[in-house]
């Protein structure tokens, strides 16, 4: 059980809203009350762009340091890409680079997960939310324990799922002990699988809550979090005002940005960032997300093990997310992450099932490396629900647009020769933070975590597979077993070792 004895108490919603932000632990980040979301300079980067042609000497120059080095760019060169994106020529150059990238850290894999609602009580009042408090459309409900149970004897033990976003709303009960106690129990539950009877559980407990002080993130780190995820929604700090009352917590727009800050003091060096696309200027975002990931570089030599690009979708209860004047299409959306994905090369790129199939189809070959699929983000959905596909909007946040299975999506990225990647061992072995920063800058991460793949590959395709899934899968394992002896044919016979042992029906092998 996690220590909570220093996490402070609160009475009530009333209580948290009024006490919850410790203003010395925003302070600390931004000496002498400088930002380092600089406006100015975000506003200068955008005119310095508009209506010039890019330079296309300057722009392979860009693309070819972030290739090499793939270090952060600066927010001028991020400019520069920007305005390149809309020459189609460089677009199809900055396009291919973007996939190269991706392959040089993170190979052929796609990592998948599921999102887990936990609660939808808050205490806040986003103006495009569904959980938004005076929100009556919605029907309010924490998970029990119980019920946390029942969920993932559908995540985890029939549709087979090892990592998990856990979400919640911010509300006094669901408190940082709340947050410890389900992630707790995500590990401990171990269900049979349905077609070996091996015991099969979740391995990996992403979070994605809000903002925490360092007491509250050190319980979190102790009970084993993965990634802490918090969306900055946008960072302009007037827009941001707009859409966030200032009576409510989230409304503090600057305990949000210094939230990831106080993670890597309090150790949780695994930070996932996001904005939320549709909410104002995506130009503005994109060059805010570089200057924060510099900010935090320079602070921890630590910057976004994640960028996610949730898109503004219809929620229950407010008309944001329909006229908002921001709203994006496909092609501005697939601009943004190509400039993601080659102005923070080393980071992983998640598109989540609100996109359509197309959408995220076309992104597999734009830099992205996790998806989320056979999704339900009711709360108590995926043991409600006769199918996970299945919605209702008084129950969820948003609506969702891709309902594809996981059995389908394994099937579907191996035909294009791409592995799913079920393997959680990176932060087991304490490859998280520092550590991964620099494995994948250097490309190892890349090569490692495709040994752990093949396992965790085979692993599911024994438990959970259809057959038709099965037979694709195994074609895969082949080839990619092949790449495996030629590139480390010293290291092969000791994979080889592993994977009979898979074979046989051992579980949880990684190197
Ligand atoms: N309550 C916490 C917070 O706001 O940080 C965490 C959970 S919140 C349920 C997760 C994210 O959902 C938010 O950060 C926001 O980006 C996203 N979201 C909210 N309303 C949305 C909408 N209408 N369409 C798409 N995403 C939305
Ligand atoms: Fe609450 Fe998060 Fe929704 Fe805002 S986005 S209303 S904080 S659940």
């Amino acid at each position: 059980m996690a220590d909570v004895s220093r996490i402070r108490k609160f009475s009530g919603a009333a209580d948290y809203t009024a006490n919850f932000v410790v203003k010395d632990e925003i302070d600390r980040f931004l000496p002498g009350g400088r930002h380092f979301i600089d406006e100015k300079e975000i506003e200068r980067c955008i005119a310095e762009i508009a209506g010039k042609p890019a330079d296309p000497a300057l722009v392979r120059e860009i693309i070819a340091k972030s290739e090499s080095t793939r270090e952060t760019l600066k927010p001028s060169e991020t400019a520069v890409l920007m305005a390149a994106a809309g020459d189609p020529a460089l677009f199809a150059e900055m396009k291919a680079a973007a996939l190269r990238v991706k392959k040089s850290v993170y190979d052929n894999r796609i990592v998948v997960f599921a999102p887990l609602y936990m609660s939808n009580l808050c205490v806040n009042g986003c103006r495009y939310c569904g959980f938004r408090s005076g929100n009556s459309e919605q029907k309010r409900r924490v998970l029990t324990m119980d019920e946390l149970r029942e969920e993932l004897d559908i995540l985890a033990g029939r549709i087979g799922h090892k990592r998990i976003i856990a979400v919640y709303g911010e509300h006094p009960s669901t408190s940082t002990e709340y947050i410890a106690e389900t992630i707790e129990t995500c590990y401990s539950h171990l269900v049979p699988a349905p077609n070996t009877g091996a015991k099969v559980g979740i391995r990996r407990v992403n979070v994605n809550a809000a903002p925490l002080p360092v007491e509250d993130l050190k319980v979190l780190r102790s009970v084993g979090i993965g990634t802490f995820q918090v969306f900055q929604e946008t960072y302009n700090r007037r827009l941001y005002g707009q859409m966030h009352p200032a009576w409510s917590v989230k409304g503090n727009y600057d305990w949000r940005t210094t939230c990831f800050h106080r993670c890597l003091e309090a150790g949780v060096d695994d930070v996932g960032f996001g904005v939320l696309y549709g909410l104002c200027d995506w130009r503005y975002e994109l060059l805010a997300t570089v200057m924060h990931a510099r900010d935090l570089e320079r602070w921890f030599n630590i910057g976004p093990h994640t960028l996610s690009f949730p898109r503004l979708e219809p929620a229950s209860g407010t008309k944001v997310p329909e006229e908002s004047p921001w709203l994006i299409d496909d092609a501005t959306f697939e601009k943004i992450v190509i400039i993601a994905r080659l102005s923070v090369p080393y980071a992983g790129i998640i598109i989540t099932a609100r996109e359509s199939p197309e959408s995220r189809d076309k992104l597999l070959d734009g830099g992205m490396t996790q998806l989320d699929c056979s999704s339900n983000i009711a709360i108590k959905g995926y043991s409600d629900f006769e199918s996970e596909a299945h919605q209702e909007k008084d129950r969820q946040q948003f609506m969702l647009g891709d309902s594809r299975s996981l059995d389908e999506m394994v099937r579907h990225l191996a035909s294009r020769g791409t592995i799913t990647s079920f393997c959680t061992a990176g932060y087991r072995c304490g490859r998280t933070g520092g550590c991964i920063m620099d494995a994948l800058k250097t490309g190892r991460e890349g090569k490692f975590c495709k040994i752990n793949a093949v396992l965790t590959f085979r692993e599911w395709l024994d438990d959970f597979a259809s057959d038709e899934t099965k037979t694709a899968g195994e074609k895969l394992i082949e080839s990619e077993l092949a790449g495996i002896r030629e590139w480390l044919p010293k290291f092969y016979p000791a994979v080889m070792k592993q994977y009979e042992a898979t074979c046989r029906g051992e579980r949880d092998l990684f190197f």
